[in-house]
């Protein structure tokens, strides 16, 4: 990339629109047979504002492309075993075909009891342990949104993976590790790195493809990009802008430095913009998916 030029750009918005088409002439397809529509079930607990306008947002993608969604909200003083009997009465309604329950659940909750209670078949966040067996297994199931999203996304741009080196920034359950199982599933020469690494900037030099997801607003600078690498930037974050003209207005940022990383990056997710529409994207894919085995009795 020579001085002077920005990234192009990674457009998951774009993206996100053109899996939600294809998405929704499946659909069409299977009504036209006369079959009952994809159910979507989300569960949602207590008052988290963002949590809330997450659920909006998963429920509005679904009656786009013609996924019926059934919410399911408790207080968030919940009992865990009332929740744990909600899922099993989900997990054995056959008008359902995939789980979602929304996270973060309020701290007197077992998160990880209650995802695991979900079946693996209809867990469509693709937080199973079964799933994410799979994954590490490079066998079939249904795959975490947010990294899956990542790779549908690089693909659509035919960003290369074969023998690069692809650098990731976090190991959270939720998107570094198993992004890192899928670039290794597609060849790449892969590098974990997380909070206790060492040297994490010169590592980061290394990468042709760098995906972050450490949840550190604008941690990673322009000058541990390695010029034109590809990068794909998980983290949001909302925040107030300090000084300037726009002083006290809020802003939503990422893990990277967008301004400086767009100057030596070849290729750049923006934020918002790029990760996030193509979670909402995948997680629609992910119940379609669980719909056509549910349907097919497998
Ligand atoms: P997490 O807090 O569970 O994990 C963060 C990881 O980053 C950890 O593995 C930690 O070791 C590593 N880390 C933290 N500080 C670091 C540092 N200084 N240097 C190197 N590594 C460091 O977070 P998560 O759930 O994986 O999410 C990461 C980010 O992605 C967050 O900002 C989150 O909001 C965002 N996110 C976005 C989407 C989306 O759809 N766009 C989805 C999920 C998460």
């Amino acid at each position: 990339m020579q001085a002077g030029t920005t990234a192009g750009m990674l457009d998951g918005k774009e993206v996100a629109a053109r899996v939600r088409d294809d998405l929704k002439r499946r659909v069409e397809g299977f009504s036209g047979k006369g079959c009952r529509a994809p159910g979507l079930a989300v569960i949602l607990i207590g008052d988290n504002p963002a949590s809330h306008l997450y659920v909006k947002n998963k429920v509005q993608a679904c009656k786009k492309v013609g996924i019926e969604s059934f919410l399911h909200q408790f207080p968030q003083a919940v009992a865990a075993e009332e929740v744990l009997a909600s899922i099993e009465r989900l997990n054995s309604d056959c008008s359902v075909d995939g789980i979602l329950v929304q996270l973060p659940l309020p701290a007197h909750l077992p998160t990880e009891r209650i995802l695991d209670a979900v079946l693996p078949g209809k867990d469509v966040d693709g937080l199973h342990p079964v799933n994410m067996g799979l994954l590490a297994c490079g066998k079939q199931g249904l795959r975490p949104c947010t990294p899956q999203g990542v790779i549908v996304l690089l693909e659509h741009y035919r960003v290369p993976f074969e023998g690069r080196h692809a650098v990731v920034i976090g190991r959270s359950n939720l998107v570094g590790k198993p992004v890192a199982f899928m670039l290794l599933e597609k060849n790449a020469t892969v590098t974990i790195c997380h909070s206790r690494s060492r040297e994490l900037d010169a590592i980061a030099r290394t990468a042709d493809i760098l995906v972050v997801a450490a949840g550190r607003p604008c941690m990673v600078r322009g000058s541990w990009i390695k010029p034109g690498a590809v990068v794909v930037d998980v983290g949001i974050h909302k925040r107030t802008i300090a000084e300037g003209p726009k002083a006290g207005e809020s802003e939503v940022v990422g893990d990277v430095d967008f301004q400086e990383a767009s100057r030596v990056a070849s290729l750049i997710t923006p934020v918002p913009g790029g990760v996030g529409p193509m979670t909402v994207a995948m997680l629609l894919s992910n119940t379609l998916t669980a719909y056509e085995r549910h349907i097919a009795g497998k």
